[in-house]
């Protein structure tokens, strides 16, 4: 008999919630109506949309006439500009917490400090931190990284929403060698912290996990690094068409966890399959 544990806190978070209602209203309201980019990173979530009538455009010149709504981890600042140029109606759906990060970012590097940012340099997210200060910092995804800054020896630290703790805390210890200041403001959300935390304890008590969500969601990738980094053999899904038996051979114990975007009924519909295991 395989028992089943679905992590304390998993799936959609406040900023995507916000973000899907922001859609659903806007859609509710108007004709057209696009992202730029996807509105958050889960395919199936974003098809839904589309079944709906969302567009969504990979380029600013594609607009013609469309209400935009800016996608959940924003847009850079040169998009932001581009897109007041057009004159669309824009609707922002901007996560708060992501907003407070820009915000940071151009605080600090206003301030004087060489600014980092724990990240992954292509992720929309880290670009448009890096647009909001004229790509004047240093994106660092290996908190190991040799640090080569010349002159200022004033750092200032930040990172993606959804970076670990535990990289965060090593690359500070990184940076702090290399300078005479640092000024760290964790910029990590709530909702991230919580997730990985819950994957932590469950992938500590059981035989394997079960990581939902999109292949292209950084949060969700993290959840997986993290449950493999407690070695729990770990299995990143988007839907329940990926289980395979075999995975289950010899296992009483399964965990379930999901990242910040992914959908309940995805998350209820890999739980039902695995109760069809026993
Ligand atoms: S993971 Fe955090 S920053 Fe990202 S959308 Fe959710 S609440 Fe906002």
């Amino acid at each position: 008999m395989i028992k089943l544990e679905i992590a304390a806190n998993s799936g959609f978070c406040f900023g995507v919630k916000r973000a899907i209602q922001i859609v659903q209203e806007t859609i509710r309201q108007n004709s057209k109506v696009a992202t730029l980019g996807p509105i958050i990173h889960n395919p199936q979530m974003v098809n839904y949309l589309k079944n709906r009538g969302l567009c969504v455009l990979d380029n600013i010149n594609e607009i013609t006439d469309e209400t935009i709504i800016i996608r959940s981890h924003g847009i850079t600042s040169y998009e932001y500009k581009k897109l007041l140029e057009k004159e669309v109606n824009i609707v922002d759906a901007t996560c708060p917490f992501v907003k407070k990060a820009q915000k940071y970012a151009q605080k600090l590097t206003q301030e004087g400090y060489h600014l980092f940012i724990l990240g992954e340099k292509n992720h929309p997210e880290v670009k448009a931190l890096l647009s909001y200060v004229d790509d004047s910092a240093t994106v660092i995804a290996n908190p190991e990284e040799t640090i080569k800054i010349t002159g200022k020896r004033k750092f200032g630290l930040i990172a993606q929403t959804t970076q670990s703790e535990d990289k965060f805390e090593r690359l500070a210890i990184n940076l702090l060698k290399e300078c005479e200041e640092l000024n760290i403001i964790k910029t990590i959300c709530n909702a991230t912290l919580l997730r990985q935390k819950s994957t932590m304890d469950l992938a500590k008590k059981v035989d394997i996990m079960i990581v939902i969500g999109g292949k292209n969601s950084a949060n969700t990738n993290r959840l997986a690094e993290i449950a493999k980094s407690k070695g729990c053999k770990t299995f990143h899904i988007e839907t329940s068409n990926e289980i395979k038996k075999q995975w289950f051979d010899d296992v009483s114990k399964v965990g379930i966890t999901a990242g910040a975007s992914t959908p309940k009924w995805i998350i209820d519909d890999v739980k039902k399959e695995l109760e069809k295991l026993n």
